[in-house]
């Protein structure tokens, strides 16, 4: 029978052992959360992670800044949280308006205080296998494989999806976890070829329901990273669900799954940041 992974039950978990670390350190973890504009998709993730870092009992500083703010003003806000001594983590909400230079803007945060891992200090500490702080959403599939021992060692895992947020980082953790790591993306020649030999799956493209379930191996353990918003408002995931759960093993379903250890490996990532500092 296949598994529903619950990234709920997960999350649930992470947070109970980031409250038991909490206490163990004593003292408030400092999150800054920077929204650029008004984005509504934005504005609810940002106020998932300032809700879940107050109920955590976290310091918590949330900066609007108009959608069309200079790029000069962004970073002297960054500076600004970088010289804060009680902020120990600082997120800034992507997507960012055209007109600022992104990189620019995520190498501007302190690597001490890169919660988010995409500084390019921490990315390649993290290529490098010597730790750095690691991407939120695929850290929280790591923790979705080990909540439910998934036994990685020697499987071969294909990662469709190569950007810097998802994918890439992906590939690193599962390498360092000793599986075969195959990335694929857009320019791959028969992906249906790769998936078909994957024991483990994540899938990080932005397609809705993409990768059908006769492209999968029978009892593929399947992780679907997608948040696509249909005509109709509902959302799903890169994998048609429906189908590859005739045929996988464990599946993790959209909504409910990756989103929550997304945000519970935030708040990690900020309670580590703050146990360093102190
Ligand atoms: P990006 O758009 O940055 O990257 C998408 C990747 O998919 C690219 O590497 C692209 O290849 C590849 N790709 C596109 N089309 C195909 C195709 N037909 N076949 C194979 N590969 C393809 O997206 P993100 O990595 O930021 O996000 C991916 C998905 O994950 C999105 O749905 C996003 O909403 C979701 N997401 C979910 C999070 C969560 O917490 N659950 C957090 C972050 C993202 P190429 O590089 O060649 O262009």
């Amino acid at each position: 029978m296949t598994q529903i992974l619950s990234g709920r039950e997960v999350a649930k978990t992470m947070l109970q052992s980031i409250g038991r670390g909490l206490k163990a350190e004593g003292g408030a973890p400092g999150l800054a959360v920077i929204q650029v504009g008004e984005d509504p998709a934005s504005s609810i993730y940002v106020g998932r992670k300032e809700a879940r870092a107050k109920k955590l009992g976290f310091y918590s500083q949330r900066i609007q800044l108009a959608g069309d703010v200079s790029e000069t003003d962004l970073l002297a806000e960054i500076t600004r949280l970088n010289l804060d001594v009680k902020v120990h983590g600082i997120l800034v909400q992507l997507p960012l308006p055209p007109h600022l230079n992104e990189s620019k803007i995520l190498e501007s945060v302190a690597p001490q205080k890169d919660i988010d891992g995409f500084h390019s200090m921490n990315a390649g500490l993290l290529m490098q296998g010597r730790g750095g702080m690691a991407p939120c959403t695929p850290k929280g599939v790591m923790h979705i494989l080990a909540h439910y021992e998934i036994a990685l060692e020697g499987l071969h895992a294909v990662v469709v999806g190569r950007s810097n947020i998802v994918g890439r980082p992906m590939m690193a953790l599962l390498e360092q976890a000793n599986c075969t790591v195959t990335i694929c993306h857009s320019r791959t020649k028969n992906l249906q070829a790769h998936l078909k030999m994957a024991d483990i799956v994540v899938a990080a493209v932005g397609k809705p329901k993409m990768i059908k379930g006769e492209w999968l191996k029978k009892g593929a353990v399947v992780i679907d990273v997608g948040i696509n918003r249909l005509e109709d408002g509902s959302i799903c995931g890169d994998v048609d669900f429906e189908s590859a759960k005739e045929v996988a093993s464990a599946i993790t379903p959209v909504p409910g799954c990756v989103g929550p250890t997304t945000i519970a490996s935030l708040m990690e990532n900020t309670l580590f940041a703050f146990a360093a500092f102190t």
